[in-house]
């Protein structure tokens, strides 16, 4: 498939970009272009082009705006010191969009398309990669129905998309270990159900619990799973670990309500390189709390494309602060590592960077 590159007729100055670059805070920028390939399924995937940035045009019947049919990615591209460009994993992310589209009936994407359109995006806009430390082009590939009916079935007319936007440290600043609400009255996902898909009805449904964890000082949500009690499984869009002392990380076990995480599985593998036992296993508050208190466990983050690494402080529970643990040293180290092979610092030993241009 051939993109057509559209030129933005007033492309944003060199000055311009440079002061948004100054302070990029978190989605709030976009760059000047935008990659769209369009499906109908008469035509299939057609229609790739990179084009100007800006409004789209849509029927107010598209079924996306009333019935959600939508999914979506995030990724990120680095500068490196050579001025070349990459990206982390692509067809890792490829695959999973295929995977969620599947779920939620829309099309599957070609991966080499999929791949081609963040490069074609990328080339176009390579002067918004910023270059500060823990800094990217963060990159949203999405696909959502266009198709003009009410009636309830799968769309016949499909968008993909890609906008990028440059982006700085999620949770600003400093590592600091956030706060984390426990989410007693709603669930994220349910077996069945669409929790292992990017899709955003889900980050709908998790909003008034992300609404009550801020009234309650906290920066996040912990979901439970609906089925075992007091089991663990995710943040809204990040996934946990907890690290012992005696060498063992532990994460929740993908039982068909977690999203894999891209950045869950590098984690896993970067562990396993430094000697680390892996369990991926249920895991419940108590043992989180009681290993706490007893020494057990020393270190809780969570991790994601956004922010990457973050350390887990306080597990707010109801009244109760049930688990307390600082920035420790394998969270740190392998945060470290990670951001190191992300941007171009650290051998990238299992292959995992893709360069866009
Ligand atoms: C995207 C996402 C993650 C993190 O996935 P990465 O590939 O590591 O960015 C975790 N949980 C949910 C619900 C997500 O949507």
């Amino acid at each position: 498939m051939q993109f057509e590159i559209v030129d933005h007729p007033r492309p944003r100055s060199a000055e311009e970009i440079q002061n948004i670059l100054a302070d990029p805070g978190f989605g709030t920028n976009f760059t000047d272009h935008t990659a769209v390939v369009d499906w109908t399924e008469q035509d299939g995937w057609h229609n790739a082009r990179v084009e100007p940035y800006g409004p789209i045009a849509l029927d107010p019947a598209a079924s996306v705006l009333h019935y959600a049919q939508e999914v979506f990615e995030g990724m990120k591209a680095y500068l490196h010191n050579d001025g070349s460009i990459y990206t982390f994993r692509p067809e890792a992310n490829a695959a999973r969009m295929n995977k969620s589209a599947r779920r939620m009936a829309l099309p599957e994407l070609d991966e080499q398309v999929f791949i081609e359109s963040l490069e074609k995006l990328v080339t176009a806009d390579k002067a918004w990669v910023p270059g500060g430390e823990g800094e990217a082009l963060y990159l949203r590939p999405f696909m959502f129905a266009t198709e003009a009916f009410l009636g309830v079935r799968s769309a016949k007319e499909v968008s993909y998309r890609v906008i990028a936007s440059p982006a700085g440290n999620y949770f600003g600043g400093e590592l600091k270990p956030v706060r984390i609400w426990v989410s007693r009255d709603y669930v994220r996902a349910a077996p069945g159900g669409t929790g292992v898909a990017k899709t955003g009805g889900n980050y709908a449904g998790s909003l008034v619990a992300q609404q009550q964890a801020v009234d309650k000082g906290c920066q996040q949500v912990l979901f439970l799973d609906p089925l075992h009690e007091n089991a663990i499984e995710e943040l809204g869009g990040m996934n946990v670990f907890l690290v012992t002392n005696d060498g063992r990380l532990l994460t929740p076990e993908l039982t068909g309500t977690i999203l894999e995480g891209i950045t869950r599985s590098s984690v896993i593998q970067l562990a396993k390189d430094r000697g680390l036992v892996v369990e991926e296993r249920r895991i419940t508050l108590d043992e989180w709390d009681t290993g706490v208190r007893s020494g057990e466990i020393t270190e809780a983050f969570a991790c994601g494309t956004a922010a990457v690494i973050t350390p887990i402080g306080e597990l707010v529970d109801g009244e109760h602060i049930i688990a307390s643990t600082g920035t420790g040293e394998v969270t740190q180290a392998i945060r470290e590592e990670l951001l190191g092979i992300q941007t171009g610092t650290v051998e990238d030993r299992h292959g995992w960077l893709h360069r866009l241009t």
